[in-house]
């Protein structure tokens, strides 16, 4: 069955055991309704050739065809093009599961649809993934190509159907990972490119050793990064794609001048001062000095920026040392702060080349936009990172439920039925409890904005203030020293630790080090930290000569996340959604396995299960007369007796058994479960 929400039963251990089976055939697309599941199958098959483009391509009915992708985007763009309203595809799942992968088919696809002739606009829209995943991806344990970043790319058409431009928005890139690797995974995958890709001769100028000589990249795990023979081919197909995308030659080097300096800048280790701050010690001494010269500042300006911070207040400059711990920390905020502004950098420079031009963009009429963003995350520690992540996932869970039932209702219409008694299952109390005024994010920004703020402050205000919240949400944690609490999240309890919370939403460099980096002697750099920009991608502002008034508000990474994620639903609901749900069958990368545990899980995360509970709210089990009359017609006639298949006769039956409660629409009886009992029981009392 090709849709699931044809089952007469439409229950959790239905939907798993159809997923199974269906996938132990390689058929790894299933509808659920107007919601498309794709089972990842870790293999080819044959899925996405030219052929198959042919196939899923203009008025095609959609029993006609099994499920696929292409059926989606293709329905998409006809969509978009019979009723001029803007579509939006909506994509989730967890790390591993194929988001990114489903992204680039509906894109390859709708470029395929919409073509006219092969445009530079659409060859570049088609390259945006591999440049994207270059800078924004690495190798996890959940998935060697896993995204660490959430994005919305947003493709414009004209009336005809041409693809006029696109726009591309990124949602907080995990910039920790700069500085920070776990145990079998890996730094963004550029690094690796740069170090054992890029010619000997680029790598000797800009002083790189070996990967396991470079802090940052270094892990100690065997299998922590791809082999090296293919870094040559990603480096040059990288450089070919900069090349082919407009970027200059001075530009590409001077960004791998930055990514370079990144590298010596890790290496650069503390050692306790004489006069109780902290000196780079001696063995790291050839580091600071390539980081400096790859930085464009003076050995002297990169050494003060690390061992000392400055700040000002009330017009009066107070200098404090660092320790040697605390010039670590100020090291690794310079190493974030430098690859966030060159992504950034990189999208703002992408999103200028994909632009719409002038002279056209009056002729904008529709667009379309791919959400690739991750999935609800539940680890064992979880920090502000996660509480962001699994806030955008209340969102657009929201967002969904209130879609799916929207169908239902309009299911119940079109057979003529009332539906308006029903509710949706709302999560809006939870999205109120965690990004609403008063609740966690609020508060946290009103503790981020007092200098004595601290991270105990702040779980004792949420504690006091919201253990008593209208969702019932709220778990304090048991002691007040505990830096704990726990929400209960539409996929399920999260317990955050708040340790660093205050620290990372302020997201901020020491007063002086903006300053000493805009008088470096690279022009790259200086644009790097003048870019206005900058907040398109996630970043904010942090040159004191630009802080205006807007970018103050949002001077918090809690409040500038919270502008981007309003701004992306608001774009959302301006659109008509298509949801596809990609679900990962097992945790070993492996094909042919199907773990049904896990499935069900997903399932649930994914809100798929929702479908089933709205459906439960509502009718259950739907038959048309036909199928319910032939099925129950014992309670009705004899053994051998046919009898009509059509209303009248399934009002009788649902009288003689007794049912309230049910439905009777134009061409189906709607029921609720239990009456599926019932109606068992009827028939052996006949
Ligand atoms: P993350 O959240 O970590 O970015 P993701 O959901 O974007 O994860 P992908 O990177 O799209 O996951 O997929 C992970 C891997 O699974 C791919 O690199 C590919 O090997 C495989 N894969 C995904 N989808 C398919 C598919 N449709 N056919 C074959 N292999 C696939
Ligand atoms: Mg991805």
């Amino acid at each position: 069955m090709d849709d699931l929400a044809q089952l007469r039963e439409l229950s959790e251990s239905a939907l798993v055991k159809q997923l199974s089976s269906r996938f132990s055939k390689d058929v790894i697309y299933t509808y659920i309704g107007d919601i498309l599941v794709a089972c990842n199958p870790y293999r080819e098959l044959g899925l996405y050739t030219q052929a198959m483009q042919d196939k899923y391509k203009g008025r095609v009915p959609r029993t006609a065809v099994a499920p696929h992708v292409y059926f989606v985007a293709n329905y998409a763009y006809e969509r978009m093009m019979q009723t001029k309203t803007d579509q939006s595809f909506v994509i989730s799942g967890e790390s591993g599961a194929g988001k990114t992968e489903t992204t680039k088919h509906i894109i390859t696809h709708v470029m395929e649809v919409c073509k006219a002739g092969k445009t530079i606009l659409e060859t570049n829209i088609l390259r945006l993934n591999p440049l994207l995943e270059a800078f924004g991806n690495a190798q996890t344990v959940m998935n060697d190509n896993s995204s660490r970043f959430g994005k919305y790319i947003n493709l414009n058409f004209d009336r005809t159907g041409s693809v006029l431009g696109a726009e591309l928005t990124t949602y907080l890139l995990e910039k920790s990972r700069v500085t920070h690797l776990q145990d079998n995974e890996s730094n963004f995958h550029i690094f690796y490119y740069v170090l054992e890709g890029m010619s000997e001769e680029n790598r000797s100028q800009r002083h790189l050793k070996p990967v396991s000589q470079h802090a940052y990249v270094r892990n100690t795990s065997k299998s922590a990064h791809n082999k090296k023979r293919n870094m040559e081919q990603h480096f040059n197909q990288l450089l070919d794609m900069m090349f082919n995308f407009g970027f200059d030659a001075t530009e590409i080097d001077a960004l791998f001048d930055v990514i370079s300096a990144i590298l010596h800048i890790g290496d650069i280790a503390f050692t306790p001062a004489p006069n109780d701050g902290a000196s780079v010690s001696s063995s790291s001494s050839p580091s600071l000095q390539h980081a400096a010269e790859l930085t464009g500042l003076d050995e002297q300006q990169l050494q003060s920026i690390l061992t000392t911070a400055v700040t000002t207040t009330r017009g009066e400059h107070i200098v404090r040392l660092h320790d040697p711990t605390a010039a670590a920390d100020a090291r690794d905020s310079i190493a974030k702060s430098l690859y966030s502004r060159c992504f950034a950098w990189l999208i703002s420079s992408l999103n200028d080349t994909l632009a719409c031009d002038a002279s056209v963009s009056h002729l904008k009429a529709c667009s379309m936009g791919v959400l690739d963003i991750f999935g609800f995350e539940q680890f064992e520690e979880n920090s502000l990172e996660q509480l962001c992540i699994n806030i955008t996932n209340e969102h657009l869970q929201r967002f969904f439920n209130q879609h799916i039932f929207e169908m239902e209702v309009e299911a119940y219409k079109q057979e003529g039925i009332d539906g308006s008694e029903f509710s949706y299952p709302d999560n809006q109390d939870i999205i109120f409890l965690c990004a609403g005024k008063g609740g966690i994010l609020s508060l946290l920004n009103e503790k981020s904005r007092f200098p004595q703020g601290s991270d105990n402050a702040f779980v004792n205000k949420c504690g006091e203030q919201l253990k008593q919240h209208r969702s019932n949400a709220f778990t304090p944690a048991r002691s007040s020293r505990d830096l704990k609490f726990t929400v209960n999240h539409f996929a399920g309890q999260v317990t955050y630790s708040c340790e660093g919370f205050l620290e990372k939403n302020k997201d901020k460099l020491a007063d002086s080090v903006v300053p000493t980096l805009l008088q470096s002697r690279s022009e790259f750099l200086v644009a790097l930290y003048t870019a206005q920009r900058d907040m398109a991608s996630g970043f904010k502002v942090q040159s004191k000569r630009r802080q205006s008034k807007q970018s103050a508000n949002l001077a918090t990474l809690s409040s500038f996340f919270l502008k981007s994620l309003d701004e992306l639903m608001s774009a959302l609901n301006r659109t008509m959604p298509h949801f596809v749900r990609c679900i990962k069958p097992n945790t070993d990368k492996k094909p042919h396995a199907f773990n049904s545990k896990a499935v069900s899980k997903q399932l649930k995360y994914a809100g798929v299960l929702e479908t089933v509970r709205i459906r439960q709210a509502g009718y259950a089990v739907r038959m048309s007369f036909e199928e319910f009359c032939k099925h129950y017609r014992i309670i009705f006639c004899k053994a051998h007796e046919q009898p009509n298949t059509d209303a009248e006769t399934a009002q009788r039956i649902l009288t003689l058994a007794g049912l309230k409660n049910y439905r009777i629409g134009t061409s189906k009886v709607f029921l609720k479960y239990n009456h599926i009992d019932e109606l068992q029981l009827a028939m052996r009392k006949h």
